[in-house]
């Protein structure tokens, strides 16, 4: 199937490692160019390079995205290298275990800084180019919205909005002709879960549990999946799919986990 992405400028938020990276080689397999924006200057290029190695095009622009100036930053920098935007797919976001014991007022609200606000602000800057090319958005969000994991209320406050914002913007956006879509991940192996895990009791023992728990083939996502469900929503084959939160976590949220 060609999804017709051919030199249609795409910036993928947290591009350079784990589920930003599979999406930004898939978007410039598919022949677009991956704009990948992130805090870790040498991680973008890094990333960038190895696209352009393998003859893909891909542009990298350093942002600390907690920041309001750095997403405006990266749409003036897009727009400067190829003047226009074709899609935004917010996906950075970091599980900071911001409890309600163990946080305080002041890292709540950070926590939501960096898992929600840029999805927000990235979407404001955005807006007036995605109307000239009928652009469209996709967020990455988490099952924690949807089953919660304690100890983590700020994000789990960014991604529960970021399911909000998916139908409010698809509302908005609609005399536009943009669509909105999120994809939600469940247990993907990245750099962020090698992380998370480790800093665990029983890192081992724990990854077992949780894989023996997910119904489909009993194994994780693969980032390449979430990237795959991605990228068609990016593409004009998925032309009249909008404000849908798409589950791609092999039945984790949905289906009886006691099958298992
Ligand atoms: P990852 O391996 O840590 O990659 C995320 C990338 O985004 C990193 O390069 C990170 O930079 C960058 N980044 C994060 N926050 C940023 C910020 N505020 N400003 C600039 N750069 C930032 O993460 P991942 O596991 O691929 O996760 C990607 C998305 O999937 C996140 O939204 C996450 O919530 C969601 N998700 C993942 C899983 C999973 O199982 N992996 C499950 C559910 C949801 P640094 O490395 O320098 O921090």
């Amino acid at each position: 199937m060609d999804l017709g992405l051919q030199d249609k400028v795409i910036i993928v938020t947290g591009g350079a490692k784990g589920i930003g990276e599979a999406i930004s080689r898939i978007i410039a397999q598919e022949g677009g160019i991956a704009v990948i924006a992130g805090r870790n200057a040498a991680d973008n290029e890094k990333t960038a390079n190895a696209i352009i190695a393998d003859g893909g095009k891909a542009l990298a622009v350093q942002a600390e995205l907690g920041k309001v100036e750095d997403c405006k930053k990266v749409i003036d920098a897009t727009v400067a290298a190829y003047g226009k935007i074709d899609g935004l797919v917010n996906n950075a976001g970091a599980n900071d275990g911001v409890g309600l014991e163990s946080g305080s007022p002041e890292r709540f609200m950070q926590s939501l800084q960096n898992n929600l606000s840029h999805y927000y602000n990235l979407a404001h800057y955005a807006l007036p180019y995605l109307k000239t090319t009928k652009g469209n958005i996709v967020n990455i969000g988490s099952k924690v919205a949807t089953t919660g994991q304690g100890n983590t209320s700020g994000y789990a406050a960014s991604k529960g909005a970021i399911n909000a914002l998916t139908r409010e913007w698809a509302v908005e956006l609609l005399p536009y002709s943009i669509r909105v879509n999120t994809v939600i991940p469940a247990e993907v192996w990245t750099p962020l879960y090698e992380t998370w895990i480790n800093s665990l009791p029983n890192p081992k023992e724990k990854l077992a549990a949780i894989t023996s728990k997910i119904p489909f083939e009993t194994r994780m996502t693969t980032s390449e999946e979430i990237a795959n469900t991605t990228v068609f929503l990016l593409s004009g084959r998925s032309s009249h799919t909008t404000g849908q939160i798409l589950y791609v976590d092999g039945g984790y949220t949905h289906l009886d986990r006691s099958i298992s």
